[in-house]
């Protein structure tokens, strides 16, 4: 497989990146509940094999800020968050209707210490943003985040808050074009959602379309209003291969940064679509999923890599282990390094797997046609006479980066905060596709629209994020980033002078 090789002159792809990675010792404790596949012990593993391999040395380790309500609701409806706030297993029983209404109890339970969780995953990726924004690393990491499928004020898909819309909210203040790429096996169907609307954001997802969750992901849409030919779906099917998943994503991708030029990507590394996950139906290797973050990485933009799906854990941990590697330009060992979760990766005790003899229900023919449509859309983008690129503005100066900065109500600051009043929420999911259904039907029968379609208006390109059009102008927030002492191994100690 090659390398991608579309490096920027400004530096080779074996150039090393400075890698900053965002890791709460808590996150691993959470519990979705017996049975549940979704397990956040998995992060924990991948941690523990991070540090064995001798990699959490190679970068700067972070204990993200918990997110607060107002950073939450710089995206989700205040009584959803006030809901997720207060809801606990021993209350839940009282709260049926507002269980209902914001769809928890099931797919996505009350847990123990659930809004801690939320606050804990979003705050990694919100600060990941954050140190892109302030160009202290070339990739965040946050494996704890990539909740793709969490609306405005509806949870789902074992996702409750959706970190990914808020950090690249985040990245919005200082980009003014953000991609977002989503290699999980569902559909980045709340991201999308989110911006569906907008020019700002190209969202680009690759999933199992067809009989599977979430259901929507259809390669006609493309964007709505302002944001038409600006979210991107490629619908695949079982078995795809590594061969045949590069045969698109490169090229798709390749043409993305050549004609959005994004001035930052978020990439939702969802390991679900490995091969022999328990609820995907994939079959990549985990060089080939890995292959996306390395094409991503030879641009040269700063990337946020997040997680996602992944189901089948000791391929998750395997997974992310490598593409930590990845990100920091290491090649790491095949033979795994004894450590506390050893036993899981038995009985090989290796680090990549092979994938399985499944068939590969993707014709060339038909990824063929999925790759010509998709570039044919993106050449629209190109010649739409209404896209103006603008240069990046420059940099801000920032001040020194204070390591001890520990004041919770000083990390963002709240003039500076995204709120967006009712009409300029985004698009629900189902008000969306039938907007988008309406306009072929020439706007009749705008039937169905749940109580999730208030704020809706038929001047739907103005957005949640068209309204952060001058955020290059507007004040740097304070970074919300602690070093998380107890959690650095001694051998990167070093790296932390105290200031
Ligand atoms: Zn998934």
């Amino acid at each position: 497989m090659d390398t991608g090789g579309n490096s920027l002159p400004s530096g080779a792809d074996g150039v090393k990146r400075k890698v900053c990675y965002f890791y709460d010792p808590e996150v691993g404790n959470y519990y979705y509940g017996q049975g549940h596949p979704m397990k956040p012990h998995r992060i924990r593993m991948t941690h523990a094999l991070l540090a064995h391999y001798g990699l959490l040395q190679h970068m700067q380790v972070l204990k993200p800020f918990p997110a607060r309500d107002r950073d939450l609701c710089r995206f989700h409806a205040d009584d959803y968050v006030s809901f997720l706030r207060s809801i606990t297993p021993e209350t839940q029983q009282d709260q049926l209707r507002q269980l209902k209404r914001f769809n928890v109890g099931e797919d996505c339970p009350v847990f123990d210490g659930l809004y801690s969780f939320c606050q804990t995953y979003a705050g990694g990726s919100v600060g990941g943003a954050v140190k892109l924004n302030h160009g202290l690393c070339d990739i965040a990491i946050n494996w704890a985040g990539g909740l793709h499928h969490a609306k405005k004020c509806e949870a789902s898909g074992f996702c409750y808050v959706n970190d990914i819309v808020l950090a690249i909210l985040e990245l919005l203040k200082q980009h003014e074009r953000v991609l977002y790429v989503d290699i999980d096996i569902h559909h980045g169907d709340g991201v999308e959602e989110a911006f569906y609307t907008t020019d700002r954001v190209m969202t680009v997802s690759f999933h199992k379309f067809g009989d599977y969750f979430p259901g929507t992901g259809d390669v006609r849409d493309i964007g709505y209003g302002k944001g038409k030919y600006y979210s991107l779906n490629v619908p695949l099917d079982d078995g795809i291969d590594d061969e045949s998943y590069h045969h698109l994503f490169k090229p798709i991708i390749g043409k993305v940064m050549e004609v959005f030029r994004p001035g930052a990507v978020v990439l939702q590394c969802g390991a679900d679509s490995l091969s022999g996950d328990r609820l995907g139906c994939f079959n990549l290797s985990i060089k080939g999923h890995a292959e996306c973050v390395k094409f991503m990485r030879s641009f040269n933009v700063p990337l946020l890599l997040l997680g996602g799906g992944g189901y089948t854990i000791r391929n998750v941990a395997r997974c992310w282990c490598y593409e930590t590697g990845v990100a920091l330009g290491v090649e790491v060992d095949d033979k795994m390094p004894q450590h506390e979760y050893y036993e899981y990766f038995g009985p090989d005790y290796a680090l990549h797997v092979a994938p399985s003899n499944m068939e590969n229900k993707n014709s060339r023919q038909l990824l063929e046609e999925i790759r010509n449509k998709l570039l044919d859309n993106l050449s629209k983008l190109q010649h739409a006479p209404s896209v103006q690129f603008q240069e990046r503005p420059p940099d801000t100066e920032i001040p020194e980066v204070d390591e001890d900065q520990d004041d919770a109500d000083e990390r963002w600051d709240p003039d500076s905060d995204m709120d967006v009043d009712d009409e300029h929420k985004p698009l629900p999911n189902r008000v969306k596709r039938e907007a988008v259904e309406s306009e072929v039907r020439d706007m009749e029968g705008h039937k169905g629209m749940s109580e999730h379609a208030r704020g809706f208006d038929t001047n739907a390109e103005e957005t949640a994020s068209t309204k952060v059009l001058d955020m290059s102008s507007m004040p740097i927030d304070e970074p919300n980033i602690k070093i998380e002492q107890e959690n650095m191994s001694k051998a990167s100690d070093h790296m932390y002078p105290k200031s």
